[in-house]
Order: C-alpha cells, then structure tokens, then sequence
C-alpha cells in the first residue's frame, strides 16, 4: 500500500542519521539475531574469526557454526574487552574473510572499541577484504557507533533494547563491500538475503509482509532521539552510567566489567556483597521496578545488571538507587 511505502521511505533516512550513514539500512521483521545470521550468510565465504568476551558475543560463533561456516574463535575472559592488537594478530594469517564482534556486550556491561579494531583491521595488507560485523543490538543509539567513519561492513541493532521499542523489528547498515561480497557468496537463504532485502528498499518495501505497526511506532520513536539529538542522546547514556558505577561503588560493590570499557547502556555490578538478587528483584517489583540477575550458569547471582538504556532517564536511575538503598538497609 502507498501508505507503507510512505513509512518505509520517511523511516528509512532516520535511521541512516542514527547508524550516522549514507548506505542502505535495512529493516527486517524479526529479532536482532536474525539479522546476525543474514551477516554470517551473506558475507562469508573462506573462514571468520568470531570473538568472544561473554555470552551474546558467543552467539556469533554459535550462528557461524550452525551455518557450517568454517570460523575461529578469539576468547577473552568474560568481563575484559576484545582488543585491536588481539583481532589483527590471529587475522593476520590471511586466511580469514571476516570477523565478528559484539559492540556492546550485555552479559558482561563492556564495549568494545569497535572503532579501533576496525581501523586496525583495515591497516592489514588484505585489511579491505575482511568484512567487519558488528553487533549492536544493546549498543546502538545509546553508545556511539559511526558506521560510515568507522568503515565497518555489517552493523545490526534490535528495536527492544536501547530504542526501546518493542520487540520484533532489526535493523542493519551495510556497506558497499559488504552488497558486492554477498553477489560472490552461495547459499545466502532466503528471508534475509541481503541482495533481494536491498531491491525491495530501494522501491521503500519489503519482499516479504513488513510488521506495519511496529513501524510506526519505529517512526514515532526515530522523530523523539532525533528531537532530543544523537550527541544528546550519547551524553544521556554516558551521564546515567557514571551515576550507576559511582552508585555502586559508594555501595562497596566492585564493578564486573574492565575499567575504561564500562557500558554506556548496561552496568554488570560484581556481587561482591552478596546480596540475594531474587529478594531484591521481589522488592523492586512491588515498587515497579525490576533489574537483570546475571547472565547465564556463570554469571547469575554473582553479578547483576542495571540497564540505563533507551528512554530512561536520571530520575528514574535515582528511584533505582533509592529502592536498592531501602533493600539493603533493611
Ligand atoms: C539481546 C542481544 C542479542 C539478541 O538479540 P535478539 O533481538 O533477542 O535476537 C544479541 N546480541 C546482543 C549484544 C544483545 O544484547
């Protein structure tokens, strides 16, 4: 219908502003693994290095492998970064076509310097054929990626976490190189190949039904982080996170994540006090809050994570503060 592709059309060069690009965004109807699928699928052809510092992280390796994509697996210890020196070391070798990092790792509350890995990447002698695929899904909007500056080639997001839309809808800037790759590579699937997904964009459609309502709340939502501006809307991010950090260790708590890659969108607070996280999360609830256990088998209980992600705003952080406050002096 005209109506849609007039939706598509206004959403689109939004988007392109939040992923801070001129290429093709495109929006697909799912969740933001989908899409990271469609990255492995569309841009692999010899071997990826998936890297791994916590549990989303290891959902690249997991989707690389479940596609019988051949791949390597770069581990750092859960809560460090992944680091340029690392990535380029084991690319080195030349036998790589792409790696796989997660910006903003929400397991574990680190970002990665997405923006220097790339740069180092792109300094290697076949640095400008090794596609970069990023994941943002708990990133961007609220921690700074620049898709086109930082030459990357896949960057995807989901509408749940710091859009906070609700779930359903991912969005993915891809590059140039990343289009003509995907022309070399068999096998693509077909809900999410990047070629057909990209000939229906240009007509503002989708090849298949497009989630309509979500779209429109997506339009609604683009024109509010616009409204409040893109730097604004970092600056919030950055403000709320050292709130948090400064909050918890006023507590004693210790912070989980490596100093210096601390989460501008999730802190992951070290339980060092060990409080219950269950009775806590039960107290909050009366008080219409809530926050995240630790991640997985390895994190639960001994950490938890407070998002300050989307629309949240200073006050809110503060309730939070107050009400974790009230638990603990109980
Ligand atoms: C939530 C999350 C995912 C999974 O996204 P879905 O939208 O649930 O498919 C992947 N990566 C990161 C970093 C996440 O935070």
């Amino acid at each position: 219908m005209p109506e849609c592709i007039d939706l598509i059309g206004r959403i689109e060069p939004k988007l392109q502003q939040v992923f801070f690009t001129n290429k093709r965004v495109i929006i697909s109807a799912s969740s933001g693994t989908g899409l990271m699928e469609a990255a492995i699928r569309n841009t692999v052809n010899k071997k990826i290095l998936n890297c791994v510092n916590g549990a989303f992280s290891d959902r690249w390796r997991q989707i690389t492998e479940a596609n019988g994509k051949e791949n390597e697996v770069l581990e750092v210890q859960w809560g460090q970064a992944i680091l340029p020196e690392m990535v380029v070391e084991r690319l080195a070798t030349g036998e790589f076509d792409a790696v796989a990092i997660t910006h903003n790792e929400t397991s574990t509350g680190v970002t990665n310097p997405i923006k220097e890995i790339a740069a180092a990447v792109r300094a290697l002698p076949n640095g400008n054929d090794i596609m970069i695929l990023v994941d943002s899904v708990s990133g961007l909007s609220g921690a700074r990626l620049e898709f086109d500056a930082w030459d990357l080639d896949v960057a995807l997001t989901a509408s749940q976490k710091a859009f906070a839309l609700p779930p359903g809808l991912a969005f993915c800037a891809v590059s140039d190189r990343a289009m003509e790759k995907a022309k070399t590579v068999p096998n693509r699937g077909y809900y999410f190949d990047f070629l057909v997904l990209e000939k229906y964009l240009l007509k503002d459609q989708t090849p298949a039904t497009p989630a309509i309502s979500l779209l429109n709340a997506l339009d609604l939502q683009l024109d509010k982080m616009l409204a409040e501006g893109i730097e604004a809307r970092f600056a919030r991010h950055l403000a709320m996170r050292n709130r948090t950090i400064a909050w918890a260790k006023s507590k004693g708590f210790e912070i989980f994540s490596a100093a210096g890659y601390e989460s501008p969108t999730v802190t992951c607070v070290a339980n060092n006090l060990e409080i219950d996280i269950p009775a806590l999360n039960n107290f909050l609830r009366g008080r219409g809050m809530f926050l995240s256990n630790g991640y997985g088998a390895k994190l639960k209980n001994k950490t938890f994570r407070i998002a300050h992600m989307g629309d949240l705003q200073m006050a809110d952080m503060e309730a939070l503060f107050g009400a974790i406050d009230a638990f603990m002096a109980q």
